[in-house]
């Protein structure tokens, strides 16, 4: 028999033959009165143990009942129990008022939002940087609170590659980044930093290299239009003034074309100028470039046009004439004398690729990944020599972004290089 059984009976057991030994000694009413009163009294027992359960029931923080008999060794169990669990969440939470505090002091926004991008929770910075409440905007959709409808899209799209600069987030002059990610069953992340004070830096830089290059084109014209005349002027014999004309002619050029490539540059990054979108027809462009090619390279060169594909695109003309005639002109100007230059057009399985393939001076590993910086050149003579500005590939690149396409470079020193614009094929007309 159990230990709880044995427990259990042992009272019953007393009073019962008790009650016998009196049914023998003294009668069977005196046996009946005893028994009654015993087993009333453990009854009473019972229920005096039940009823202060029931009262630690009704508040399980206070301390539990001690309990006589049996109850005494369950109530110590249960008091052991709770004292364990109590234990436990006083772990918990210490262990998640940490995490707040390291949420809080991260130096982002956090919002966790569930399935249907309600707000599970938030930390200080989030609700400054989106005005919530934590406490009083938990279950509320992220869309009603922050309606800016850029954030809207960003958030049904559900690509989060990249992140989202929102600008007049809250106040208007606060500008944000936004990230999401993806975690668990269907939860999800949304990271916000402040970077107002990046982006008005940046934008000053914006502004002030556009209004320079601005400023310096009037003098420079002025100036490139008195060197001309100066040089045509039939009573200058000096061969020192000449050759000075000379010199001075040609930098003026240089620092026009650099002035123009800046401003080229500007206008691509300005966000207030988006991309005017046309149908184009590459293939006629692509005739167009290439004659230009042809002239510049003077017969110097083997060219080649290879048009795989008649796609159309959807896309600024102006830019992709920019951007081709730039991959093209630089695999003219990096190419010796007798060598082959490729421009193609072609439908392929990762999109439409405009590609310029020469078997030129080709470029060093370790340089490709910074070719796109401005005035990033690998050899600084040879850029200049050949009338280069350093901001052709920059320009590339950002047309390439502006037209969610990418650059891609396969070069060999020595052997030659490949430049490739590759558009998806959701651009095709
Ligand atoms: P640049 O005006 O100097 O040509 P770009 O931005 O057009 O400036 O190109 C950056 C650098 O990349 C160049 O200076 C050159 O070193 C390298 N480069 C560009 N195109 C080619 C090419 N087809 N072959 C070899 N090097 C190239």
């Amino acid at each position: 028999m159990s230990d709880f059984w044995q427990r259990a009976l042992v009272y019953p057991a007393i009073v019962l033959l008790t009650s016998l030994l009196l049914w023998a000694i003294v009668s069977p009413l005196v046996a009946a009165l005893f028994f009654a009163v015993c087993i009333t009294f453990i009854l009473i027992s019972h229920l005096r143990n039940l009823s202060d359960f029931q009262h630690w029931l009704e508040a399980p923080d206070s301390s539990v009942p001690d309990g006589s008999g049996l109850w005494e060794d369950a109530f110590s169990r249960l008091n052991k129990m709770t004292r364990k669990h109590k234990k436990e969440r006083e772990q918990h939470s210490a262990a998640l008022s940490q995490m707040e505090q390291a949420t809080s002091a991260l130096p982002e926004g956090v919002v966790i939002l569930d399935e249907s991008d309600r707000i599970e929770w938030c930390n200080t910075l989030a609700e400054q940087h989106f005005g919530l409440d934590g406490v009083r905007d938990i279950g509320q959709q992220i869309t009603y609170l922050a309606r800016q409808p850029e954030f809207v899209k960003y958030l049904a799209k559900r690509e989060f590659g990249e992140p989202l600069v929102l600008w007049g987030a809250r106040q208007d002059e606060l500008i944000l980044s936004i990230k999401l990610i993806s975690y668990g069953k269907s939860k999800r992340l949304l990271i916000s930093s402040d970077i107002t004070q990046r982006e008005r830096i940046e934008t000053m830089r914006r502004d002030f290299v556009a209004n320079v290059s601005h400023e310096l084109r009037t003098p420079l014209t002025v100036v490139n239009g008195f060197v001309e005349t100066m040089h045509d002027m039939p009573h200058l014999e000096n061969d020192m003034a000449r050759r000075a004309l000379n010199l001075m002619g040609d930098q003026t050029i240089r620092m026009e074309s650099l002035v123009n490539d800046l401003l080229t540059l500007s206008r691509l990054e300005n966000d207030q100028n988006p991309v005017r979108e046309e149908e184009v027809d590459v293939e006629v462009l692509m005739r167009e470039i290439f004659a230009e090619g042809e002239a510049l390279s003077q017969g110097k060169h083997r060219l080649l046009l290879l048009l795989d594909s008649h796609e159309k695109l959807w896309a600024s003309s102006d830019e992709l004439r920019s951007a081709f005639l730039n991959l093209l002109t630089n695999a003219i100007r990096y190419t010796p004398e007798g060598g082959e230059i490729q421009m193609k057009w072609a439908s392929q399985e990762e999109g439409l690729v405009f590609s310029v393939h020469d078997s030129g001076i080709g470029i060093a590993p370790h340089h490709i990944p910074r070719l796109t910086e401005r005035f990033y050149r690998v050899d600084r003579s040879r850029s200049r020599e050949t009338g280069g500005t350093g901001l052709g590939l920059a320009i590339v690149k950002h047309i390439a972004m502006r037209h969610h396409a990418h650059l891609n470079v396969v070069s060999e020193e020595g052997k030659g290089s490949t430049f490739s614009l590759v558009f998806t094929a959701k651009r095709a007309v």
